[in-house]
């Protein structure tokens, strides 16, 4: 091969912006995932061993070795998935360091041996304790749209819980997949025990094919689906944090200048391609025209642009199979009725995957825009004649990832917030709440299942273990052989004493259910 020729074995990484290929990243060879499982969990035996203060101490030193590199990594976040630097530092530089500092702080308490009390009389001498050990090695596939932020948040909790990690980055991100292994390196954490493999689907596969003991997947409903098959025949555990349709309900008494501010942003952040975006608004009438006319006003002065130009506020999308997408949905939305008030244009001029940002009304379910996950950068909205309908229209959706409600009425809200089918609701903010390290992230029905983030999501990384001291270790328990009819007569009061309810009738089987206990058990 001539010393210049590209080697077939990479991945090109591309700036969306341009369709520039920025550079050549070195694939993983799918026989190659095995191997690094194989190494992973031989270095996780020696992690587990680390005492978990150390364990969070290392954690510092990552979130100080990502503060260090954060130009170099905001750059890769920008030049491969094309969002403005203001968003890679808000959205994924913040949750990394976020994630890390956080985790430092309090997973020890988090996992922290418990002691369990029992409310039964037969487990009464008994003590109880929960543990909580790692699993062994976790495998991580991720999308592209937040490179950092998604696998690290999810890298960050599962090591410090005393897991290897073998994490298989998007495709369409290869230079932030092989940063996120050279800031594990730098932090000093073992050799193999945070490894990166780089590749397409085969290379996902192979990851679950190796056996990790469990798998965090996210991405879309259809691969989901695949990853769920493919786990389940090996009986591997899954998380699946997969699409949202989220819904935001903007009822007549919110602050209409903020509430338009956030669907706006809420809809074209990421360029819409968020799995918390706001993809189906829910507007009531009496202020429905207004509303819609704030959002088109400022949806306007929206400058679109590469994500590299500080004054850009949407950058593109991801590759041009999206932009046509993009022009599929409103082209449907439009043939069933619905009016575009400002966008729906591809901006050629600017480069391959612009769209413009586009608000659309008069939206309903009969329409793609509102049944299939939009990921791009348009705001669609339905009128309604009542909070009533908008809380039906919102779970009227397969999927339930989050949501939510506008108003000034914080109990209003909040009483609202509890009937929409949806893992989080925000009340007068919208997708944010992504970046609390203490909120669970995750969802139900086609958004998939299982946490990520959060205490929940701490739990998901480690196996709980009870363990059980009797206290009475010189004596046989009730329950053992030999059996008869005496037994069986004791063991009946030993239920009634138990579960009548009154004093009396406890009183009155209280000493042949103690028989049970002080028997001779004949062997
Ligand atoms: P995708 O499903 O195309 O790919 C996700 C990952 O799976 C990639 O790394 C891909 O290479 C890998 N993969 C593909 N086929 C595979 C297979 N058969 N076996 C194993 N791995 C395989 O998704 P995407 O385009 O990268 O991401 C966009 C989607 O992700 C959207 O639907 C979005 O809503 C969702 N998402 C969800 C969340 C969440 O937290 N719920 C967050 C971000 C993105």
């Amino acid at each position: 091969m001539a010393a210049t020729a590209i080697p077939i074995d990479t991945l090109p990484s591309v700036n969306p912006a341009t369709g520039q290929v920025l550079a050549q990243i070195e694939k993983t060879p799918p026989e190659m995932v095995a191997r690094s499982v194989t190494l992973a969990l031989a270095a996780q035996r020696e992690w587990a061993k680390v005492s978990i203060r150390e364990r969070c101490e290392r954690l510092r030193k990552l979130c100080d070795v990502i503060m260090v590199s954060r130009n170099e990594l905001a750059d890769a976040v920008v030049n491969e998935s094309g969002k403005p630097r203001v968003e890679a530092i808000f959205a994924d530089l913040f949750v990394a360091l976020d994630s890390a500092e956080y985790w430092s702080k309090h997973a020890a308490d988090l996992l922290r041996t418990e002691r369990v009390s029992h409310h039964s009389i037969a487990a009464k001498a008994k003590s109880g304790r929960l543990i909580y050990e790692p699993l062994g090695v976790i495998g991580i596939i991720s999308s592209w749209n937040y490179p950092l932020a998604i696998p690290l948040s999810q890298i960050i909790p599962a090591v410090v819980a005393g897991n290897a990690v073998v994490c298989k980055s998007s495709d369409f991100t290869p230079q932030c997949g092989a940063l996120i292994e050279k800031v594990f390196d730098e932090a000093t954490f073992p050799q193999d025990l945070v490894t990166v493999a780089q590749g397409s689907a085969e290379v996902g596969q192979a990851l679950i094919e190796a056996g990790p003991d469990k798998v965090l997947f996210t991405g879309s409903v259809a691969t989901g689906r695949k990853v769920a098959e493919a786990c389940a025949k090996k009986l591997i555990p899954t998380v699946l944090e997969l699409g949202g349709k989220d819904a935001m309900i903007v009822l007549a008494d919110a602050d209409l200048q903020v509430a338009s501010s956030a669907a706006v942003w809420g809809s074209y952040t990421n360029c819409g391609q968020v799995c918390l975006s706001v993809e189906r608004l829910f507007v009531e009438q009496a202020i429905a025209e207004e509303f819609a006319e704030l959002c088109v006003e400022k949806t306007k002065k929206l400058r679109v642009g590469p994500g590299s130009d500080p004054s850009t506020d949407v950058g593109p999308l991801i590759r041009p199979q999206h932009v046509q997408r993009m022009l599929d949905l409103v082209e449907d939305a439009v043939a069933r009725g619905a009016r575009v008030f400002c966008g729906g244009n591809t901006r050629p001029d600017l480069g391959p995957n612009f769209f413009e940002p586009t608000v659309i009304t008069g939206v309903d379910s009969s329409m793609r825009l509102f049944q299939e996950e939009t990921f791009g950068p348009i705001l669609a909205m339905q009128t309604v004649k009542s909070s009533e309908e908008a809380v039906q229209r919102a779970n009227d959706s397969p999927f339930a990832l989050a949501a939510s409600v506008w108003t000034k009425d914080v109990k209003k809200g909040q009483a609202i917030a509890q009937r929409l089918r949806a893992g989080a609701v925000m009340i007068n903010d919208a997708i944010s709440y992504f970046g609390i390290a203490e909120a669970p992230h995750g969802g139900c029905g086609a958004s998939g299942w299982g946490r990520t983030h959060g205490r929940a999501g701490l739990l998901e990384m480690v196996q709980t273990k009870y363990i059980d001291t009797d206290q009475l270790p010189r004596s046989e328990k009730p329950w053992w052989y030999r059996y008869g009819s005496e037994l069986e007569r004791a063991a009946d009061s030993f239920l009634r004493f138990e579960f009548s309810r009154g004093a009396g009738a406890k009183l009155r089987n209280a000493s042949s259910a103690l028989k049970t206990f002080f028997r001779d058990h004949g062997l």
